[in-house]
């Protein structure tokens, strides 16, 4: 289903090393004023001045976090990017820079890295930060990615995930659960082009959803809105792991209950519609399924009028006392304990 399109493969012994780093990085330039200096020395040199400054690195490992099978090497470099900024928006900071570390094995041609480093590129181009710096060495199987983001916030701003206060709105971002039905899509296609290598998958009606899964994006823009309105987050998570599990950090982190409305969760209609088609609950589906890299947030409920009717986030709860527990309450009106495992939790 997916050809490499690059019909040239060279091996990697045939670079070397230094040779390999050059040519993936040399047409990386600086654009942020904090990087002093990026790529060549020991280590990078940045100058945040009186700024704060954060961090934040993951690791993807080949057939644990990707499977090279439907997922292409630009779309891996850029969402190995884009996961680790999300991190440094969840902060309500701005990202500035990443190091980019990859252990491959031979099995990798030149060609298969320059696709990769073609989508850490175009990550960086979008969210105006530098590559900094990395490693690059040889694995006995598959590919492992590091990324590390730093990015700066001004004294006082930075939203940690305890941060919340009973009676606090609880606000997402965008909608929910597309990333998750995108990769049933995706696997769906691959078990039919086993079978049938031929197929062409009719992928259309589920653009959104794959696209999301494929090239999902960080919501740098939503803590420039927030800034914007002059709301400050009491506290802020992003939501890599489903909804429910994001809000019981939130509860945890800040020793509070919460109170969530399903009838308020945001769905696209293709999830709705596809998960009909998958016969599996919508809501259960952005409960539990990941990877949406929205910004889950609580804010005091005098900045209601600020985000009120605001099309780029929804309200979907409230911050309540820790003894009244983390609770769902659902369409029906029924009131249930949120678990982290929404599938399991109520049937
Ligand atoms: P060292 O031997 O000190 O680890 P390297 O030869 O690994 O140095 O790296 C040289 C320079 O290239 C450093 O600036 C390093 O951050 C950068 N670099 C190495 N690998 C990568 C990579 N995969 N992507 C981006 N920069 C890299
Ligand atoms: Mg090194």
């Amino acid at each position: 289903m997916l050809e490499d399109k690059n019909p040239q493969r060279t091996p990697l012994e045939q670079m070397g090393e230094f040779g390999l780093i050059d040519h993936l990085t040399k047409k990386f330039e600086l654009g942020q004023p904090s990087s002093l200096k990026g790529i060549g020395d020991d280590a990078a040199v940045l100058d945040f001045k009186d700024k704060l400054a954060v961090v934040s690195t993951d690791m993807l490992v080949e057939g644990v976090h990707f499977d090279l099978g439907y997922v292409p090497l630009k779309h891996l470099g850029y969402k190995s990017v884009i996961v680790n900024l999300s991190d440094i928006y969840a902060m309500n900071a701005m990202a500035t820079q990443v190091t980019v570390s990859l252990a491959v094995s031979n099995r990798f041609p030149l060609e298969a890295l320059e696709e990769f480093y073609a989508g850490v590129a175009l990550a960086c181009k979008g969210y105006g930060v530098d590559l900094v710096g990395g490693d690059t060495t040889s694995s006995q199987k598959g590919m492992i990615i590091s990324v590390t983001a730093l990015g700066t916030a001004e004294q006082g701003t930075l939203a940690y995930r305890s941060g919340g206060r009973p009676g606090d709105l609880l606000v997402v971002s965008g909608d929910l659960g597309a990333a998750y039905l995108g990769l049933q899509v995706l696997e769906r296609e691959k078990e039919v082009f086993k079978v049938n290598p031929d197929n062409q998958p009719d992928l259309s009606p589920y653009t959104y959803l794959v696209e999301r899964q494929l090239k999902p994006e960080a919501r740098k823009d939503i803590v420039e809105l927030l800034r914007a309105l002059e709301v400050r987050p009491t506290s802020m998570i992003d939501v890599s792991d489903g909804l429910s599990s994001e809000i019981l950090h939130l509860c945890r982190n800040g020793e509070l209950g919460c109170m969530l409305y399903e009838d308020k969760i945001p769905l696209d209609p293709t999830v709705i519609s596809t998960a009909e088609e998958f016969k599996m609950d919508s809501s259960l589906i952005a409960l539990s399924g990941g990877e949406d890299y929205e910004l889950l947030f609580t804010i005091a409920q005098d900045d209601y009028s600020k985000i009120k009717g605001n099309p780029n986030m929804t309200i979907i709860g409230h911050m309540a006392q820790k003894s009244e527990g983390a609770q769902l309450i659902t369409r029906a009106g029924t009131q249930i304990p949120l678990r982290a495992q929404g599938w399991n939790s109520f049937g």
